[in-house]
């Protein structure tokens, strides 16, 4: 089986930060800004543990990753720093220092190895913090391909349960789903579903992030409904295409220059191509993760169980979205 050590190790230490994340969410604790951008403790308490599995099991490859120790230890807050330390620590079970985190937070980075690990650790902190979905996203590109890649998404709707669930797919060996707190795996695809119509797609929550009325225009433009989009936080919208509980997900951001980031796609793309999808830009184009850490060369994403993938880049182009 192709990323079978990648498995045993990253599913349960992206289960394990996804444990943490719920963690900080049930303590309300605070929020700082880096940059433009929110961040928690548990923005670098899940990547810290993370890296910390990456740094063990694979120490030479490469990482990409959303936070950094600068950041942690430019938190202008001791005590928001001390809770990172805790977080780590219980979640790991051992002792650890302020500077192991430090170590860990960085871990790889600038690492020229063909094996680069991509990582957001909280995708859509937007979402976390209003107590909606959001993705702990790990994907690992090999010469610049999504090849193997595991979603944690603490909210994702599980019926009968409030646990959220784990996604996860290697490309060439299919792609699964199990529960945050189970253990029976269940196989997953993207759907069949071949009416525009019916077509049912996933979108962005924040408007700053994606367009909404230029993606209702390329829906009019498809035939499909506006009734039949449902609008989630980080990659969770992925996970939603890859298991066939949504159809189509559409990206187009309102600001055209925007350049992707590789960490809100890799893991994403990984597990919808394991599942049997297809990715491009909304030209058509496949997502070139070789450019470093944005989608140089990509302007939006289009991401589809496959059947009607050309009509839709057709209707992006008639709308001239
Ligand atoms: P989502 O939850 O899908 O809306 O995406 C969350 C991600 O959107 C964050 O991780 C950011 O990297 C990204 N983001 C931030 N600003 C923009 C923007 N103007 N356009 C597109 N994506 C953005
Ligand atoms: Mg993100």
């Amino acid at each position: 089986m192709p990323y079978e050590k990648e498995q045993q190790h990253i599913i349960e230490a992206v289960r394990k930060a996804s444990l943490l994340t719920l963690k900080v969410r049930a303590a309300a604790l605070s929020t700082e800004k880096v940059g433009r951008e929110p961040v928690t403790a548990a923005d670098f308490g899940s990547q810290a543990c993370i890296c910390a599995e990456l740094k063990q099991a694979f120490p030479n490859d490469g990482v990409v990753a959303e936070e950094s120790a600068a950041d942690f230890l430019g938190l202008g807050n001791p005590a928001l720093r001390q809770q990172v330390v805790d977080l780590v620590g219980d979640t790991l079970e051992i002792t650890v220092s302020e500077n192991d985190v430090c170590t860990w937070l960085d871990h790889g980075h600038g690492v020229a190895a063909n094996r680069q690990w991509v990582i957001d650790p909280i995708d859509g902190t937007k979402g976390f913090l209003a107590g909606r979905r959001y993705t702990i996203a790990v994907g690992l590109l090999v010469d610049g391909e999504p090849v193997f890649g595991v979603l944690g998404c603490p909210a994702y709707p599980v019926a009968g349960a409030d646990d959220g669930k784990l996604f996860y797919g290697s490309v060439g060996d299919g792609a699964y789903s199990v529960r945050l707190n189970g253990e029976e795996i269940t196989p997953i695809t993207v759907s069949k579903q071949a009416a525009t119509a019916l077509l049912r797609g996933v979108e962005s929550v924040e408007s700053a992030h994606a367009d909404h009325s230029a993606m209702d225009d390329i829906r009019a433009q498809l035939g499909a409904s506006k009734d039949h989009v449902v609008r989630m936080d980080g990659q969770d919208k992925y996970a939603a295409v890859a298991c066939g509980d949504a159809d189509y997900y559409l990206r187009l951001s309102p600001d055209k220059t925007r350049k992707e980031r590789i960490w809100d796609h890799a893991a994403g793309v990984a597990v919808i191509t394991a599942a049997g999808g297809t990715i491009t830009d909304l030209e058509g184009h496949p997502l070139d993760f070789s450019l470093g850490k944005t989608l140089d060369a990509n302007r939006g994403i289009i991401a589809s169980n496959g059947i009607y993938h050309d009509q839709i880049v057709t209707a992006v182009k008639v709308a001239n979205a």
